[in-house]
């Protein structure tokens, strides 16, 4: 059993009062700013294209469809420990505490809140590798197995890893993932395989609210440039300076 997956996705932990509620922590900045910094290496970029997600936060409905498609598409083993990508539901008690669960990844959907009346607001969060352009497990990885394709997605070369795990403790989202089948690092492509192909990411496709736009952020006009000129973009911890590509609208500041 992976311990690590099962503390990181052991939810129902409860952030005690401490957690602000709305916007209390300034984990956002806007889209311009991030835009700047996500795009300032744009020149080494060879392919010429950056690959990123918008996620739109008030269009999700915790269905849990993404992470199926995820498993089923990536060969992730169907057990409650491993995920390329995962729901979280988020619960703004009255009393102030947030509570944070994602049974079994969001896979199959939620059950009720059994404190309803207390519930001051709540909200799904889909949680992915964030693909992002100053990658601590790029940076930490002894062999490059880990690697920034020329369009910007972050891939492991499964041939050349060695399964020391640096990586899986280097990345600050929990994106990663021990594959016991193949004793490597797994983690989203952003279902790399299908982009080359000219299809979506298989949780893009089959997401029935559009919560999940997929494309080229260096597009001049496309879903997701419309996404970010109509939205206040945000991405998660941003003080890392990890420069994400997975981009949130609507995301409430107590999600880390
Ligand atoms: Fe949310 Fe779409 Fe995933 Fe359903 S498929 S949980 S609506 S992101
Ligand atoms: Fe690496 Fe984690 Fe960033 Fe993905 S989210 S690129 S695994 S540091």
């Amino acid at each position: 059993m992976n311990e690590d997956k099962v503390e990181r996705r052991s939810f129902v932990k409860t952030l005690v009062g401490l957690v602000a509620t709305a916007g209390a922590i300034p984990l956002l900045s806007t889209f311009d700013k991030i835009y700047a910094s996500a795009n300032d290496t744009e020149n080494e970029l060879i392919g010429g294209k950056r690959y990123g997600m918008g996620i739109n936060i008030k269009s999700c409905i915790g269905c849990g469809r993404c992470v199926d498609a995820c498993k089923r598409e990536n060969n992730v083993p169907r057990d409650p420990y491993h995920f390329r990508t995962w729901v979280e539901r988020y619960a703004i008690l009255m009393s102030g505490e947030t509570k944070v669960d994602s049974p079994n990844g969001g896979m199959e959907g939620f059950p009720a809140e059994t404190s309803e009346g207390e519930i001051l607001r709540s909200f799904f969060a889909p949680k992915l590798c964030n693909h992002c352009s100053n990658a601590p497990c790029v940076q930490v990885c002894p062999v490059g197995a880990t690697y920034t394709t020329p369009d910007g997605v972050v891939l492991v070369d499964k041939d050349y890893c060695i399964g020391c795990r640096y990586c899986i403790q280097a990345c600050p989202y929990g994106a990663r993932f021990f594959d016991p089948a193949t004793r490597t690092a797994s983690k989203c492509t952003f279902c790399y395989h299908r982009l080359s192909k000219g299809l979506l990411p298989a949780c893009v496709e089959v997401c029935p609210t559009q919560a999940r736009i997929f494309g080229d952020t260096l597009a001049r006009a496309s879903q997701l440039t419309r996404f970010f000129r109509f939205n206040e973009i945000q991405v998660l911890k941003p003080d890392l300076n990890t420069r994400p590509q997975v981009f949130y609208a609507g995301l409430d500041g107590v999600v880390r």
